[in-house]
C-alpha cells in the first residue's frame, strides 16, 4: 500500500480527519471506489493548510473510480453549469474571482483553460499568461504585474502561471537569493489574505504530471508538426531539475494553501479526468456565491414591444 501523498482531510472541520488516502493505482484498500464517486473533488483534492505534501507519492493517474466513457457528458453537464453561474455572475457584476492555474511544464494548464474557459463569454473572463518579467516589471516589486491582472466585479479571472512562478522558476534557478524568496510565501499569503477580505473569491490548482508522462508529452510536441511549435530545448533544460521543481512545488503548496485561497492538487496525467476535477471545483465554488441576474426594471414584465 503506498503512503499518503497529503494527508486527505475533509473541509468540514466537524468531520474530523477522514481514514486518509484514496486507492492507488495498485488498487489501495482504503476507501471503496464508488464511495469515491460519492466525493466532491472539492473535498478530495484540496490541499488542507498545514499538510505535508509528497509529490513522489501522489498518484498523477489516479482516477477516483470515475470512467473514461461517462467523462465526456459528465463534463458537458459541467459546462453547462459554468455557462449558466458565470452568465449570472456577469451580469450582476457584483463577485470576483481568480483562478490560479499552476504545473510543471506540459501539465496541462494551456489545455484546461482552453476547455473551462471555452464555457465562458470571453468578455468577462480574462486570461493573464504570465511570462517571464519585461523590464519595466522587473524594475518593480514582484506583485505589481499581477495586481494588475486581478479580475474586477463580475469577472472570473485566469491566471496562467502566476505570481507563485516567486517561489518556483526563481528558486530553481536563484534568481534572487533565498533570503528574499522565502519571505514571499508569507508576502503571497497577506496579499491573498487582502484580496479575500475585500470580496475576491480565490482558487489555485496545481496539476501534478509525473516525470514520465512529460517525456511522453515532450515527446508528442517534437512528433507532431502541429505541436512542435510548443516544443523548445529550454524545456528539456528544465526537465533535468524535476527535483528541484518538485521541492519547490511541494513547499509551495504546504506554506500557501489557506482556508480562504486553497490549492487542489489535480492528479493530471488524464486530461478526461483533470477537467471534471477542475470544471467540477470551479462550479461548485461558483455555486456557493449565488450569483443572480440583476432584478428588471419596474415593470418590465410582459411589456409588448412595438
Ligand atoms: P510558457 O508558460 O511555456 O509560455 O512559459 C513562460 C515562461 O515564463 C516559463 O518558463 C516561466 O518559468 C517563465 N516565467 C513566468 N513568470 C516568471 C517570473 N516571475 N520570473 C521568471 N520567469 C518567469
Ligand atoms: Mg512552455
Amino acid at each position: 500500500m503506498r503512503a499518503p501523498a497529503i494527508r486527505w482531510v475533509e473541509q468540514d472541520q466537524h468531520a474530523g480527519p477522514t481514514t486518509a488516502h484514496y486507492p492507488g493505482r495498485d488498487g489501495g484498500t482504503m476507501m471503496a471506489s464508488k464511495k469515491d464517486e460519492q466525493r466532491s473533488f472539492r473535498r478530495l483534492l484540496a490541499v488542507e493548510p498545514g499538510s505535508k505534501v509528497d509529490l513522489g507519492e501522489f498518484d498523477a493517474g489516479e482516477t477516483f473510480g470515475r470512467d473514461k466513457d461517462a467523462a465526456e457528458a459528465d463534463l458537458g453537464k459541467i459546462l453547462a453549469r459554468l455557462a449558466d453561474l458565470q452568465s449570472r455572475l456577469w451580469a450582476e457584476a457584483k463577485h470576483r474571482v481568480l483562478v490560479v492555474m499552476q504545473g510543471i511544464d506540459a501539465a496541462g494548464k494551456d489545455g484546461t483553460i482552453q476547455v473551462i474557459a471555452g464555457a465562458f463569454n470571453p468578455q468577462g473572463t480574462p486570461v493573464t499568461s504570465f511570462k517571464v518579467p519585461s523590464p519595466i516589471e522587473q524594475a518593480h516589486d514582484y506583485l505589481w504585474r499581477v495586481h494588475q491582472r486581478i479580475p474586477g466585479k463580475g469577472e472570473i479571472g485566469i491566471f496562467n502561471r502566476s505570481h507563485y512562478e516567486e517561489v518556483l522558476v526563481v528558486r530553481v534557478h536563484e534568481l534572487v537569493p533565498e533570503e528574499r524568496w522565502r519571505k514571499r510565501y508569507g508576502h503571497v499569503r497577506d496579499f491573498e489574505r487582502m484580496l479575500t477580505d475585500e470580496g475576491v473569491t480565490i482558487l489555485k490548482f496545481f496539476l501534478a504530471i509525473d516525470r514520465d508522462e512529460q517525456r511522453q508529452r515532450f515527446q508528442e510536441r517534437v512528433d507532431d508538426p502541429a505541436k512542435r511549435w510548443k516544443f523548445s530545448f529550454g524545456d528539456l533544460e528544465e526537465r533535468k531539475r524535476w527535483d528541484d521543481y518538485r521541492a519547490a512545488f511541494e513547499e509551495m503548496l504546504e506554506e500557501t494553501s489557506t482556508k480562504y485561497a486553497p490549492w487542489y492538487l489535480v492528479p493530471a496525467n488524464r486530461n478526461w479526468l483533470r477537467n471534471l476535477a477542475v470544471g467540477e471545483i470551479l462550479a461548485d465554488t461558483l455555486d456557493d456565491l449565488k450569483p443572480a441576474y440583476p432584478p428588471a426594471e419596474e415593470g418590465a414584465e410582459g411589456v409588448k414591444v412595438e
